[in-house]
């Protein structure tokens, strides 16, 4: 009979003087007694619970505890936030942190993340100003309305739904009724606003006069939003925002459209389908358009909604602004972000959009170049290492089946070792980390959406060791 491995277990005191001992040889900086006891004791616990529900489990013995927690307390004071490479091929991961800023916003941010700033202060009146209004003239002069700026495109549908229809009804068509990531639902938004939800028409179709019948003295708002995270394709009917617009001003009611990704440029510009932009779909005739910060935009996350003043003004006003206010580090973010747009730099001043217009023969160059280091380096024992054609795609929910052709490397055989996971997972754990993708059992690494080319021989060096072990 084996005793129970619990048993075998190191005390919590016993691991604790052990820990301390290894990461003062280490360096003078260690989290005190109290934060070390709570790490201990929660990896003992999750020992126990194994031990007790898997009978083969190893108990680990009191060095192995010690070095494992020694790494962990390190990794929790160096902060567990950090740079990634991302070779996906998806440039709007939301994951990895959607839209990479731009050079200038890494410094403006910088500039003024370590003092103070006038946030809220009207330098020439030398008085409190608003936060609200912080961008108005930025908008103004890229839009010809004011906007208001708030947290993520969620909180902009929160905000406007609660100012503009507490209380009251909001039609929307049955084919828009979208689920985002991230368990975002529009009927929950809706309701946490305190809108009542009118729901139009069917999943695929949807007429003009499905929204004039459902128009009753309650209604407050007709909401259009972009079903930009799926595809219905066939038998498909919905209304032009414009045709809505002018149903709505008849009726006295507001017009609002959730464009999520909310592009200030044509996305054909990149050889990608038309997507609307910001400035189509206010010139379309609608009061209120929301969009976000970090798809398109190519900017910090924030939800946008710009549009008529006065109800640009009231959302400001709304008690609930000052819980979905963005702080200092958004503001001047996006107000660096919007100074290429204002510039007409954007296409090569922000990351994203020169990830857009990266030329096919661009990547095959720096694929090329990943190819011919693994063959220098490895000889012949390199595995089967190829530069291959892939399809990058904008992600984030945006452009669905749309794909930006380039080229890529590809490596491994299917069904040999190391496996294609073996090889991304090698890849994850190095020094920087590179994120590639498996596709039919090989790794794919994708170059555009390797932000600075000059990352580029970090990742060459990487796969370089992750073959070699
Ligand atoms: C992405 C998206 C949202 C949510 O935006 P966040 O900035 O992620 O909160 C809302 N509506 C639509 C149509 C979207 O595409």
């Amino acid at each position: 009979m084996t005793s129970d491995p619990r048993r075998r277990l190191p005390s919590v005191e016993a691991v604790l003087v052990g820990l301390q001992a290894r990461l003062v040889d280490v360096s003078a900086a260690s989290p005190n007694r109290a934060i070390l006891t709570r790490l201990v004791q929660a990896r003992i616990s999750v020992e126990r619970q194994t031990a007790a529900t898997d009978d083969g489990h190893e108990v680990p013995d009191l060095q192995a505890l010690v070095g494992e927690l020694a790494e962990e307390a390190r990794a929790l004071m160096n902060g567990r936030l950090f740079p990634v490479i991302n070779a996906t091929g998806v440039l709007l991961q939301t994951n990895l942190g959607r839209a990479p800023l731009s050079e200038e916003t890494s410094v403006r941010l910088g500039g003024v993340a370590m003092g103070y700033s006038n946030l809220e202060y009207d330098i020439e009146a030398g008085r409190r100003s608003d936060r609200a209004g912080t961008l108005r003239q930025t908008f103004e002069a890229l839009l010809g309305v004011p906007a208001v700026v708030v947290n993520n495109n969620a909180a902009s549908l929160l905000l406007a739904l609660a100012t503009v229809a507490r209380g009251r009804e909001v039609i929307v068509s049955r084919g828009e009724l979208i689920e985002i990531g991230g368990s975002f639902r529009l009927p929950d938004v809706m309701r946490l606003s305190g809108a009542r939800l009118v729901e139009v028409g069917t999943t695929n179709r949807t007429r003009l006069a499905d929204y004039r019948e459902a128009i009753t003295p309650r209604t407050a708002m007709i909401l259009k939003v972009h079903t930009s995270n799926f595809q219905v394709v066939g038998f498909v009917e919905s209304v032009p925002v414009d045709h809505l617009a002018v149903l709505a001003q008849e009726r006295n009611i507001v017009i609002m459209e959730d464009l999520g990704s909310g592009s200030l440029l044509p996305t054909e510009e990149a050889g990608l389908a038309h997507e609307p932009t910001v400035q189509d779909t206010l010139a379309a005739g609608v009061d209120l358009v929301a969009f976000s910060g970090d798809k398109l935009l190519g900017g910090p996350q924030a939800g946008l909604v710009a549009g008529r003043a006065e109800l640009v003004a009231k959302l400001g006003k709304n008690a609930l602004y000052r819980a979905l206010r963005p702080d200092k580090l958004t503001l001047v973010a996006l107000e660096a972000t919007l100074g290429s747009y204002l510039r007409g730099q954007a296409r090569t001043e922000l990351p994203l959009w020169r990830m857009l217009m990266e030329t096919a023969g661009s990547t095959r160059i720096r694929a090329t170049a990943w190819v011919e280091a693994v063959r220098t380096e490895l000889g012949n024992t390199a595995p089967p290492c190829h530069v291959v054609d892939v399809e990058s795609t904008v992600g984030g929910g945006t452009l669905p089946g749309q794909v930006l052709n380039g080229f890529g490397l590809a490596v491994g055989t299917p069904g040999r070792r190391p496996s294609a996971a073996t090889l991304a997972e090698r890849l994850r754990r190095s020094t920087p980390t590179v994120i590639g993708r498996v596709h039919h059992g090989r790794l794919i690494l994708d170059p555009r959406t390797v932000v600075d080319p000059e990352d580029d021989l970090a990742v060459a060096d990487v796969l370089v060791s992750a073959l070699r072990q």
